[in-house]
């Protein structure tokens, strides 16, 4: 039996392995090889990489990491948590099942982007989620929010703190409020109720955005803000883990531990802002909440 299954080897997932390492806890990591850390190929606002890093990038070097820490590793989707003994079952996809006394769950949010040609390599370069982590980078330059109703209304009048030029594109052409639409006009954000056909794109660097009525709206900046992103939590949800409305693991805030005995969570699946950094500080928190619940 392992002292800690951890659930998720992105950014919280692997700061908790490489801290329970440390300790020379015998940790293992299931991961599926997804989430955001995946998608996302530069992150702008890290301490030590001011020209950006790529999430894959941290996430190589975070298993070689652990690796030398003792970490094991196992490239699966985890379909199944259960209570057995005085630990854990965690049964994946192939049928496996691993043991652990403690329980971490760093299984992120997946943001819901729909098929859209060339769009998946601009993503982090040129094509952000966050306005918190990159409204910086469109800092009074044009930029295109790709969205959907009023989340995309609400995108594209949030980034007007940083660029006053700005164009909204309904992909999906769901409603937006009357009040939401007065706002874009009176701030001059332009809108467009149209379906994306492409994204023009040199080796991640966005050149325009083209719409199914053969517009071309020409930027190097756009934003992505189509909602309903999944919080992926229903895994802890099998053990009776607390839940917000919205879907995101209630924790205490110093320990990180859920209100089921023995089971953490961290990373963007436990409700505060989807950070990078916070995700890191999360599973290095809850890494050393662990460490001393398995001295006991
Ligand atoms: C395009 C984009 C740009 C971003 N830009 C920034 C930025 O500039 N700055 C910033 O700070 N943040 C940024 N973020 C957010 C940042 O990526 C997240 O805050 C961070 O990845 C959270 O780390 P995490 O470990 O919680 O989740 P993730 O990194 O998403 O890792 C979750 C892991 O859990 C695994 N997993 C999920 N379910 C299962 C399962 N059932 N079985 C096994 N494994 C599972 C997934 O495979 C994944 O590896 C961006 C995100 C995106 C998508």
């Amino acid at each position: 039996m392992f002292d800690c299954v951890i659930v998720g080897g992105g950014i919280a997932g692997l700061q908790a392995a490489i801290q329970l390492g440390r300790y020379n806890h015998d940790v293992l990591v299931i991961d599926s090889g997804d989430g955001r850390s995946v998608l996302c190929n530069s992150y702008h606002n890290i301490l030590g990489y001011p020209d950006g890093v790529s999430g894959e990038y941290l996430r190589s070097i975070g298993r070689e990491h652990a690796g030398k820490l003792g970490v094991q590793f196992v490239l699966e989707k985890v379909e199944k948590v259960e209570k057995s003994g005085d630990g854990f079952a965690v049964s994946v996809h192939n049928g496996d099942i691993f043991e652990g006394k403690r329980l971490l769950f760093a299984t992120g949010v997946m943001d819901r982007i729909p098929e859209i040609p060339s769009l998946y390599p601009c993503l982090g370069t040129s094509v952000y989620v966050c306005p918190d982590c990159d409204g910086y980078e469109i800092k009074d330059k044009m930029a295109i929010v790709l969205g959907s109703g009023n989340v995309g209304a609400n995108m594209a009048l949030t980034l007007y703190y940083w660029t006053k030029e700005l164009a909204f594109v309904n992909h999906e052409k769901k409603n937006v409020d009357p009040e939401l639409l007065h706002q874009l006009k009176e701030k001059g954000i332009r809108y467009y109720e149209e379906q994306i056909a492409e994204i023009s794109e040199d080796n991640g660097q966005l050149k325009g955005v083209i719409l199914k009525n053969g517009t071309v709206l020409e930027a190097n900046h756009a934003f992505v803000a189509f909602g309903s992103n999944e919080v992926k939590s229903q895994l802890a949800k099998q053990l009776g883990v607390e839940l917000l409305e919205n879907k995101h693991i209630v924790v205490d805030p110093r320990s990180k531990k859920t209100n089921v005995e023995n089971v953490w969570a961290a990373g963007d699946v436990v409700a505060h802002s989807e950070q990078v950094t916070i995700a890191m500080g999360d599973g290095s928190q809850a890494a050393i909440w662990i460490h001393k619940s398995l001295l006991e």
